[in-house]
């Protein structure tokens, strides 16, 4: 069986900065990924926030260059459909992979985050067919048509100005009469042309007709009556939930689920370290997952070496 130093769960920017350091610093580190390197980003379109970009740059772009550098520096790369276990042996950690085994004397969880769904009619029975959580994936379905974008976080207020590029006309359902997103998104957002604001309004049900979406009913938190807006899309960003079910048994998870860390990434189980928008740290972004990715790589690499010195 494979024991290698690192195994890092996970090919996001959290990940992939993980493996940066971890291998940078000679620890012998594997990757597992299950998609495109860049993880979450690359159904960005384009990044406008992060340093030494001030052009913006793209999700996809910087994912490629995030996985070309780790491995430039000796990180390697297993592709898996299903991570299916971790387990503590002694003192280090079993992976099992796709039926396959792997030992590594740390783990780095890095396995990010995904888009929350609502829970009301309609959302299941029409996803696919006019419900989605990526306009950079679908936006183009929906030239010239109405859409609706659901939440007022960063997610929602930058992907109704991106789908603006199709649709006729965006409307943005926020449960609130403010945006929670970032000052300058949420500014953007509202004074675009072709996005409508609805504010105070949560979507009760998505309705369809021959198996597509044709409007979604919007409901008041003030009271005022029902409306049934009329929508070829409804693109769902209400937050997201951490893919952590790898760590439920192994360390400490808060109460929604997020997987609990350090000023140092480390877990609360000895050399598990998680990084990036599966941990309890907030705000969640490229940047700061990949410093948070850079500390546990460098942390794991030490927790590597300590163990060997005292071996
Ligand atoms: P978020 O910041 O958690 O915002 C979720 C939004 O959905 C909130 O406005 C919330 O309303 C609303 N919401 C939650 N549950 C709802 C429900 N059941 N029905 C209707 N509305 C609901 O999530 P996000 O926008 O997906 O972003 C996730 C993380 O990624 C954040 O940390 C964000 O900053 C980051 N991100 C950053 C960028 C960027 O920097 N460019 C881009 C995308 C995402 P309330 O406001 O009333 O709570």
């Amino acid at each position: 069986m494979d024991h290698v130093d690192v195994a890092i769960i996970g090919g996001g920017p959290a990940g992939l900065t993980a493996a940066l350091y971890s291998a940078r610093a000679r620890a012998r580190t594997v990757v597992i990924e299950s998609g495109l390197p860049g993880g979450q980003i690359v159904t960005t379109d384009k990044l406008e926030n992060y340093p030494g970009f001030p052009d913006g740059v793209s999700g996809p772009e910087i994912g490629g260059l995030m996985h070309r550098q780790a491995e430039h520096f000796g990180a390697e790369f297993r592709m898996f459909t299903a991570v299916e276990r971790i387990e503590p042996v002694d003192t280090d950690w079993r992976v099992t992979v796709d039926g396959e085994e792997l030992m590594a004397h740390s783990v780095i969880l890095a396995t990010g985050a995904v888009p929350r769904k609502i829970g009301i009619p309609g959302e299941d029975e029409f996803t696919g067919r006019g419900v989605s959580w990526c306009a950079t994936c679908d936006g183009a379905l929906f030239r010239n048509k109405e859409v609706a974008v659901i939440g007022g976080g960063d997610a929602a207020a930058e992907e109704a100005q991106f789908l603006t590029r199709f649709a006729s006309g965006v409307h943005l359902i926020h449960r609130r009469d403010e945006l929670r997103a970032t000052k300058c998104i949420a500014e953007a957002c509202i004074a675009h042309e072709k996005v409508e604001m609805h504010w105070s309004r949560v979507p009760a049900e998505i309705d369809g007709d021959n198996g597509r979406v044709t409007s979604v009913l919007l409901r008041s938190t003030k009271g005022d009556p029902d409306v049934h807006l009329p929508v070829s899309g409804v693109f769902i960003y209400v937050g997201v939930d951490p893919k952590s079910d790898l760590a439920r048994d192994l360390c400490e998870l808060d109460e929604h689920r997020f997987v609990v860390v350090d000023h140092l990434a480390r877990t609360t189980a000895p050399g598990l370290y998680a990084a990036g928008d599966v941990t309890d740290r907030p705000l969640k972004q490229v940047i700061t997952a990949a410093a948070q990715g850079a500390l546990a790589g460098y942390e794991a690499s030490r927790y590597v070496d300590s163990k060997v010195w005292t071996l």
